[in-house]
């Protein structure tokens, strides 16, 4: 095979043997990097076999605004709908985890980078009355770059509608769970990301709000070594716990066992 066609991994930068990469949950064999998981294959390792039943997964973005840059907007949406067989950059439905129902929501980076557009502040502002009304636990895992800046202003105002929903679930006594994958910026680490009863992460994963470049800029000083991984963010007490991946469906279900039975309004 031509060099420029094995993947490499992002963390050691080694040839991987894509068979074994794949058995292993997408986790380096090596240096045990968690690299990028595609969206089916996440929902297919977190809920119990068969239990996803996929909700709202016919809304699609629409250009409100005209824009255009190196193509149309409109375009953008087509092609890559065609190209990733997914309407939008989260896909949301009911499940179940070890045996405990759950609405969940799973980001896919490769939808325009996870961008949070209307369709996705839509989807999540919808998970979370679900939740409400079927007094179910919530879980998103986030992965994201952010406001989808094609759609502007209207992109922004979902920080605001997902973060309503979001707080009317949790006054209500509904536990949601973040589960942050690399990596989580700007708008969905200003919102839903980080309103979280359990805020938990992968390992090594990119979470912050600006980049640190423009945070150094700004400050005029120098980062610390790991400024902005899951693990310096549970140094400082911004993170509950840094969960390896093979242990994340387990982990999920433990919490999910000492809240199941308990009467939402009571929790
Ligand atoms: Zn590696």
């Amino acid at each position: 095979m031509p060099e420029d066609n094995v993947q490499k991994c992002k963390g050691c930068n080694r040839p991987l043997d894509m068979p074994a990469f794949e058995a292993n949950m997408r986790i380096c064999p090596k240096c045990g990097s968690h690299e990028q998981v595609p969206v089916r294959e996440r929902i297919k390792m977190t809920v119990d076999e068969g239990s996803f039943k996929e909700l709202w997964g016919h809304l699609v973005s629409k250009d409100l605004i005209g824009f255009a840059d190196s193509k149309p907007y409109a375009d953008r949406i087509t092609e890559t709908i065609d190209k990733t067989g997914e309407n939008d950059a989260i896909v949301t439905g009911d499940a179940l985890i070890h045996g405990t129902k759950v609405a969940i929501g799973f980001m896919n980076f490769g939808f325009i980078g996870g961008s949070m557009g209307v369709v996705v502040g839509e989807k999540i502002m919808r998970l979370a009355e679900h939740a409400l009304k079927e007094k179910v636990p919530m879980i998103i895992f986030a992965q994201s770059g952010g406001a989808r800046m094609q759609e502007s202003v209207f992109s922004l105002m979902q920080l605001a509608r997902m973060s309503g929903a979001i707080y009317r679930f949790q006054e209500h006594g509904g536990l949601y769970i973040s589960v942050i994958c690399n990596p989580c910026t700007g708008g969905a680490s200003a919102s839903f990301a980080f309103q979280g009863d359990l805020i938990i992460s992968e390992p090594g994963a990119l979470i912050g709000f600006a980049g640190p470049r423009v945070i150094e800029q700004t400050i005029k000083q120098k980062l610390p070594p790991g400024f902005q991984t899951a693990e310096f963010l549970q140094e400082k007490g911004f993170l509950d716990k840094v969960v390896d991946r093979k242990n994340m469906r387990w982990m999920l279900g433990k919490v999910l066992s000492l809240y199941r039975g308990i009467p939402m309004e009571v929790i």
